[in-house]
């Protein structure tokens, strides 16, 4: 372990040590089965025990209310873009069944790269029903590009969308919703629009967490209809997806294909993973077991406040470092005030060739994962939660030696 460097990455990203060295005794004996986690059947009854601790681990944590199924499966954030479309489709299928296809409409709020993507793949799945680009921030940026969450005023929703689609954090341009209530960066939950069924609190939200999942509470959770994530940034490694569901959407998507509503892959639907308990198939086994760790490592420090206390500190001192490097002329911000991400932290380093020594000397100080993402270029310090305290002092270091050199 102590050849481990400080890793920065975007994800998969930097796991808790303690974790991975408990881990490492389950790979030869997991739960005193006398089997190791990625030998032991998913029917066994101590994995099926450990499934049902992890599902708590997540509810107890983030207080996900008894109206909303935790599900797992795999296939990432990226499978849940065609899943979302799919399930979502279905419900209103089965909920206004007079409705015509042309006149059923998607609400993306496109604030990056992959709520952009997100919105393809609604267009691509969704057969005659409309994607509605309910903001984008390009339009709301000097410089056409993603760097802002819009202001409030400019969202245009539909007037009963079969889906709502937002992403809380958007990993690759470093822009986040704030969840300070109704700030200018918020969410705007206030101009929802509200459905015509029975309830009109069943409003269909669907939130891609990807990148901030349990890095602080989440706000007007039980307003969600889904919230799903991939494991591998702040709990787990790849392989593993959570998805929380409000039941009201997991529906019978059959029956709603007999309706006309496209037919959805079993592995794809809601209902198939919740009457299997997410053990329909085999689970990505390990996956689950090392975000269980983390799961209850986090619940021993102290759960969300904890962790929302401590990514408030981290990404605090980020900002200010890159705040110092802006009045010294080396680095320039690329996300609005307001907007800025505490998961992601995005910016340019100014001068020829400065970009190269600023990663490459971090590489030589023990330091990796800090290049900013193909599509965007610049620098990106991801902050997840196993990144540490005694991590930034090693950061702040290198950065004032840094802007020291350069100016
Ligand atoms: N959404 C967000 C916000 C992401 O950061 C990512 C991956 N970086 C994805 C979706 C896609 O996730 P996956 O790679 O698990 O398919």
């Amino acid at each position: 372990s102590s050849s481990r460097v400080i890793n920065f990455g975007a994800g998969p990203s930097a796991l808790p040590l303690s974790v991975l060295e408990q881990a490492t005794q389950g790979l030869l004996n997991f739960s005193n089965s006398g089997i190791g986690i990625a030998e032991i059947s998913h029917r066994s009854k101590e994995f099926t025990s450990f499934v049902t601790k992890l599902e708590s681990l997540i509810r107890t944590q983030l207080d996900v209310p008894p109206t909303h199924s935790i599900l797992f499966t795999q296939g990432g954030g990226s499978n849940q873009f065609s899943a979302v479309v799919l399930n979502m489709l279905a419900r209103y299928k089965l909920l206004h069944p007079e409705v015509k296809d042309e006149d059923i409409s998607m609400d993306y709020v496109v604030t990056g790269s992959w709520s952009k993507k997100a919105a393809e793949e609604a267009r691509r799945l969704g057969g005659k029903s409309k994607v509605n680009i309910t903001v984008d921030s390009r339009d709301h940026s000097a410089s056409k590009v993603f760097d802002n969450i819009p202001p409030h005023e400019s969202y245009k929703f539909s007037q009963d969308p079969a889906l709502i689609y937002y992403c809380e954090n958007e990993t690759v341009d470093g822009v986040e919703f704030s969840h300070e209530g109704n700030s200018a960066s918020s969410f705007p939950y206030h101009l929802l629009p509200k459905s015509k069924e029975e309830s009109p609190a069943l409003i269909p939200l669907v939130a891609d967490y990807s990148s901030s999942f349990m890095c602080r509470p989440i706000p007007r959770l039980a307003d969600h209809a889904i919230i799903y994530a991939g494991a591998q940034k702040n709990i787990g490694p790849a392989g593993l997806t959570v998805i929380i569901v409000r039941q009201d959407c997991i529906v019978d998507v059959d029956a709603a294909a007999k309706l006309g509503a496209s037919p959805v892959p079993i592995m794809l639907s809601y209902k198939t993973l919740a009457d299997s308990k997410s053990l329909y198939n085999t689970p990505s086994v390990f996956a689950m077991y090392l975000t269980g760790l983390v799961l209850e490592r986090m619940k021993e420090k102290g759960g969300l406040k904890y962790y929302e206390e401590l990514n408030r500190k981290k990404a605090e001192r980020v900002y200010g470092l890159l705040k110092e490097g802006e009045e010294k002329g080396v680095f320039k911000r690329k996300v609005n005030a307001g907007s800025e991400s505490w998961m992601n932290v995005v910016f340019d380093v100014l001068g020829e060739g400065a970009e190269k020594r600023f990663l490459d000397g971090a590489e030589k100080d023990g330091m990796k994962g800090l290049k900013g993402h193909r599509s965007v270029g610049g620098i990106r310090v991801s902050l997840y939660n196993a990144v540490t305290e005694e991590d930034i002092d090693h950061l702040e270091k290198y950065i004032h030696q840094f802007l020291q050199a350069e100016t």
